[in-house]
């Protein structure tokens, strides 16, 4: 029997259980999880409002220490994450590879962010004792961390977005002690990585609230950890009700705090008029690798494709489906996952004007959680008078809509839900002549792309993985990204302090040679 982790003890192992089953064969795995009982959370996060107050006095070489022994930690257990994570999820090894190395680069990526230090935002206001007609006191501002963090293992990110992931990696760096809801579908996954979290702790000194691990289910273990007091943020990955709900109850407390949940987004494509037909074939490939990459599970899938309508738009549908044709079925991360995606092709195919192009072989499916492509088109005035084909369906499947002239897709975009992405193919002559349709994308998706398919999120400086509303529940942020540390970090300001008080980044000498605005 597995327990939870809270600091550097375990839960109870005689509490209520559960066994992650493999997606493949839609069998249980043999190990026992305890689900955390409410002491055990409340314990967890009173270890972290302890902890936070000493972790909020790191310097970025004791984070930048913690998070680069992590990162080795991580790489050391990839051949247990291999037959682990693959039994739990139905992921390929090179993606469970892949993904290790993934997770630790973006430990490494935020190592050097802190030490470095220049993300601490340092502004700098010097006293005018003389000014007229009033005296300007002496202003210094930078981010400090925002408190103990609830994280949310994702589904399809085990790794790169679970207990050591992207999420959890940028709250350690902004100094923030982290709890995580380990995901139901692959807890021995989470619990690997959990105990180096623990080693890595232990041999950098931190202190024991600065991570637990809790296993349980998101109704109970997870709203409880959202609702305790001590907990000032939360990071999520998942559904839009799941995501919707955590939001709500965060609001609801008598102390609201933010609720970063990445949700839903189709990452709409967009066919111009200058796409040549010679330039279908390579774009049907293109779209087709990113449609089924990961049997679709990518938050930045591409679900729907506005197509010329008229003969290039035929030919066009007639390349995609044959591409997809050739796609084979994949296992899904977990027969929820796969239920709806059946449910969402479903309630498309139902919708008033859908076609159904190509849907994968369904006696192949029904081994374990497997699910195949999809190719359904529809005509653009269709899905204008059908808000239900604007839904995300989690998979490989695709929607494809031709559209007769741009004032039409003007229109779709302005009635369009927030998004991650928004892709546009064609010329650069496109550009110009698109009637505004870049600037209205500006207005809903996080990124927007030129001639490139949305999937293959680059983890960078400048990466945007965000979105208004339903991409995100706040469009201001990104969980990809050196930005990321900025959702778990607020600005204090010090108002006319003695130089030896201030934070190294605000002193006058500039001890920490960092980048500041000064005035
Ligand atoms: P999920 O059902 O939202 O679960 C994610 C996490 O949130 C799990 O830990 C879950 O707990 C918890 N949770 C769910 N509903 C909750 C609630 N009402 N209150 C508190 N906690 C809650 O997501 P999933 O299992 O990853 O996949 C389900 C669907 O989410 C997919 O079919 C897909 O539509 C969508 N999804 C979207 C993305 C994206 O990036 N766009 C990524 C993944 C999934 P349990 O462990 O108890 O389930």
């Amino acid at each position: 029997m597995e327990s939870s982790i809270i600091g550097f003890s375990r839960g109870d192992a005689s509490a209520k259980t559960f066994k992650a089953v493999n997606p493949a064969k839609n069998a249980s795995i043999d190990v026992n999880y305890a689900m955390a009982s409410e002491e055990e959370v409340d314990e967890a996060c009173r270890l972290a409002s302890d902890a936070a107050f000493e972790m909020a006095q790191f310097s970025g070489n004791r984070k930048a220490e913690f998070l680069n022994e992590l990162a080795d930690g991580v790489d050391g257990i990839v051949e247990d994450l291999v037959s682990v994570m693959i039994a739990e999820t139905g992921l390929p090894e090179p993606r469970v590879r892949a993904e290790t190395g993934r997770t630790s680069g973006q430990l490494r990526m935020f190592a050097r962010l802190v030490e470095a230090g220049h993300w601490v935002d340092a502004r700098i206001d010097r006293a005018q004792p003389d000014r007229k007609p009033l005296p300007k006191p002496d202003l210094r501002a930078m981010l400090r961390p925002i408190g103990p963090v609830a994280v949310f293992c994702a589904s399809n990110f085990p790794l790169a977005f679970s207990v050591a992931g992207g999420d959890s990696a940028s709250a350690w760096a902004a100094g923030c002690p982290v709890i995580v809801k380990a995901h139901h579908a692959h807890p021995g996954t989470a619990l690997l990585v959990g105990n180096v979290v623990v080693a890595t702790m232990r041999k950098c000194n931190w202190p024991e609230g600065a991570f637990s691990l809790l296993f349980g289910e998101g109704r109970t273990v997870g709203q409880s950890l959202v609702t305790n007091k001590n907990i000032k943020a939360v990071g999520f990955t998942g559904s839009r009700s799941g995501g919707r709900a955590l939001f709500d109850l965060a609001n609801a407390r008598e102390e609201p705090i933010p609720v970063f949940a990445e949700m839903s987004s189709v990452n709409p494509v967009f066919v111009l008029p200058g796409m040549r037909p010679e330039d279908i074939d390579s774009f049907s490939t293109g779209l087709a690798g990113s449609a089924t990459l990961g049997v679709g599970q990518f938050c930045t899938n591409p679900g729907i494709v506005f197509h010329p309508a008229g003969e290039f738009g035929e030919q066009l549908k007639t390349a995609y489906v044959e591409k997809m044709k050739k796609m084979d079925a994949g296992v899904m991360l977990h027969q929820g996952i796969c239920d709806s995606y059946n449910q969402g092709i479903q309630k498309l195919t139902s919708c008033e004007g859908v076609t159904v192009e190509h849907r994968f072989n369904d006696s192949v499916e029904r081994e374990g959680s497997k699910a195949g492509p999809c190719v359904l088109s529809t005509s653009v005035n269709e899905f204008l008078g059908d808000s239900a084909m604007m839904d995300e369906v989690f998979g490989p499947s695709t929607l494809l809509v031709a559209y007769d002239d741009l004032t039409q897709l003007i229109r779709v975009v302005s009635t369009m839900e927030g998004q991650l992405t928004a892709s546009v193919f064609g010329v650069e002559a496109d550009l110009k002549n698109d009637q505004g349709l870049v600037d209205h994308l500006e207005m809903v998706a996080g990124r927007i792309l030129f001639n490139q398919f949305p999937t293959g999120v680059e983890v960078c400086e400048s990466m945007v993985h965000g979105g208004p509303y339903p991409a995100t529940t706040d469009g201001r942020s990104t969980s990809v990204g050196t930005g990321a540390i900025l959702r778990f970090a607020r600005p204090v300001c010090y108002q006319g302090f003695p130089d030896e008080w201030l934070p190294e980044e605000l002193k006058e000498g500039n001890p920490l040679g960092l980048e500041r605005c000064e005035s």
